[in-house]
């Protein structure tokens, strides 16, 4: 783990082994941290915060040494994206691409470090100057899921160290190795010691012990909706402020007129791309009922096209499912759907090739015959599994796009210029993407309502997440005030 400036092993010197999904090899080892551990990243992250070598540091010395991260990032991209293609079994040249991003938040978090500023308040009393401060916040805690490691990571730790806060990040138990390898790339840049400390170990545990930290001021949190409840609830018991950023049902809905062969990618892209293993995965299709037919037709014939196998192979499409964990939870919702009178059109099982049998590997599978208030259609299965409902109306859909509990992403494909806007503003979501899908930038806030999350991450706002405003007053009069009467 990464403490204090320094690589250590965890106190009780225990290990969780890293299996690649791919090829169900144990590939690495991860130190288990305890609450020792945690308590000793925080302690030095405390220190450091307040420390005069980073509290001393100026805004705009915080923004060259993040944009020497960004450089050093740029630099380890492929070593750095091998590492989590090994861990979750994405494809290769997705991490690399997403790796190769990574670079730009940094560097644009790195020029608002010295652009955050508090404001002169108008008062009425001429005689007194009241201005307000923007301060960091203290201490961060960092929790992040096992299917974008270090690019939900980078989402958190970004804004939170231009902001000038210290960090404790614990990855998933299934992917913490490049974690740990960012420490290593981290710790060359020149950061004082206890800026940045990795924790590995279980969610239970180490996560646990994270967010009810009393050393956290913040706790930034990636990962399932029932998990950000705990985690709410363990920073309320010291009051830290929380952002999260959960599960999601996203439905992609694609009306008759809409350019059929973009949505047709856009849809694929966004169920398939990632094995499904992701948040945004638009897994409810509401397609209209004019070409609903037509369009299954298109989809179930790519679907069925999709090449699975090996994430580092360049012409592969569809890797494996991360954990064993996470392909039981999809073949145990194809059956649940099944018997809840759903139709396989694709899919719905794992393949046969004798060379895919060691990888947790599941084909493309498209669902029909579903009704929105089935369990597949209201459950996040965070796999390759896409439903299928017809519509005939925009109210319709509406309704049906909106009822579940969940409100990250929703795709519309149109070309009616103002159904897309009327559109854009009744879905129930953090974004809504139309004409296309699963797109992201580092300087456009992302993130849930209802309950896919608190708060948003990306763009100027989020560095403000990571402070905290103080208000200043003085006196400029010599005059000297009724102890008894109060000032207006
Ligand atoms: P998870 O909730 O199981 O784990 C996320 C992290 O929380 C891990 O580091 C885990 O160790 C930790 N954790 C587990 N139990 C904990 C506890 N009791 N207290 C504190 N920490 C605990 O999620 P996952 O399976 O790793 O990731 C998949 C989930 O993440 C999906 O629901 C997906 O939608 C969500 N996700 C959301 C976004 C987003 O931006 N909204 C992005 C990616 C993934």
């Amino acid at each position: 783990m990464y403490i204090g400036g320094e690589f250590v092993d965890s106190s009780d010197q225990a290990y969780i082994e890293s299996i690649n999904p791919a090829s169900g090899e144990l590939w690495t080892y991860i130190p288990k941290g305890e609450k020792e551990d945690v308590d000793r990243a925080f302690q030095a992250a405390r220190r450091c915060y307040e420390s005069e070598e980073w509290r001393g540091l100026s805004p705009t010395r915080r923004g060259r040494l993040l944009r020497k991260l960004a450089e050093a990032i740029e630099d380890n991209a492929e070593h750095l994206a091998r590492i989590e293609t090994q861990d979750n079994g994405k494809l290769y040249r997705e991490m690399v691409t997403q790796l190769k991003m990574i670079p730009s938040w940094y560097e644009y978090y790195a020029g608002l470090a010295d652009k955050v500023e508090g404001t002169v308040i108008p008062l009425d009393r001429q005689s007194v100057l009241n201005y307000t401060l923007r301060e960091p916040l203290g201490v961060v805690a960092c929790i992040t899921p096992w299917n974008s490691p270090l690019l939900l990571a980078t989402w958190k730790m970004a804004p939170a160290l231009a902001a000038g806060n210290t960090i404790v990040l614990k990855p998933s138990e299934f992917t913490s190795a490049s974690s740990l390898e960012f420490a290593e790339i981290f710790h060359e840049v020149g950061f004082p010691a206890g800026t940045l400390n990795v924790v590995t170990g279980y969610g239970h545990t180490v996560g646990d012990l994270i967010s009810k930290h009393p050393l956290a001021d913040k706790v930034a949190f990636t990962g399932g909706t029932e998990t950000g409840r705990k985690v709410a609830i363990n920073a309320a018991s010291h009051l830290a402020d929380v952002t999260l950023e959960l599960g999601g049902k996203s439905p992609n809905i694609v009306f008759a007129d809409a350019n059929l062969d973009a949505a047709e990618a856009g849809v694929i892209a966004g169920i398939f791309a990632a094995s499904g293993q992701t948040c945004i995965a638009g897994s409810r299709l509401f397609v209209e009922r004019s070409i609903a037919d037509s369009f299954v037709d298109r989809l179930v014939k790519r679907a069925n096209e999709i090449r699975l196998g090996d994430p580092m192979q360049p012409d592969t499409q569809m890797g494996p499912a991360a954990t064993p964990g996470q392909l039981k939870k999809i073949e145990d919702y194809v059956n649940i759907a099944i018997n809840e009178g759903a139709c396989v059109s694709a899919g719905g099982k794992r393949p046969s090739q004798p060379e895919l049998s060691e990888g947790l590997y599941y084909h493309p599978t498209i669902l029909t015959g579903v009704d929105n208030s089935m369990r597949i259609c209201q459950e996040e299965v965070f796999g390759p599994v896409l439903c299928v409902i017809p519509f005939d109306s925009e109210e319709e859909v509406v309704k049906m796009a909106n009822d579940t509990e969940f409100g990250l992403g929703a795709g519309i494909w149109t070309n009616d210029l103002k159904r897309s806007h009327r559109m854009a503003r009744v879905i129930e979501s953090g974004t809504v993407w139309i004409n296309t899908y699963r797109a992201s930038a580092y300087n456009s806030p992302f993130g849930g309502v209802k309950n896919s999350g608190l708060g948003r991450e990306n763009g100027i706002e989020a560095i403000y997440d990571y402070m905290q405003m103080k208000s200043v007053w003085i006196e400029l009069s010599d005059e000297i005030s009724d102890p008894f009467t109060v000032r207006t």
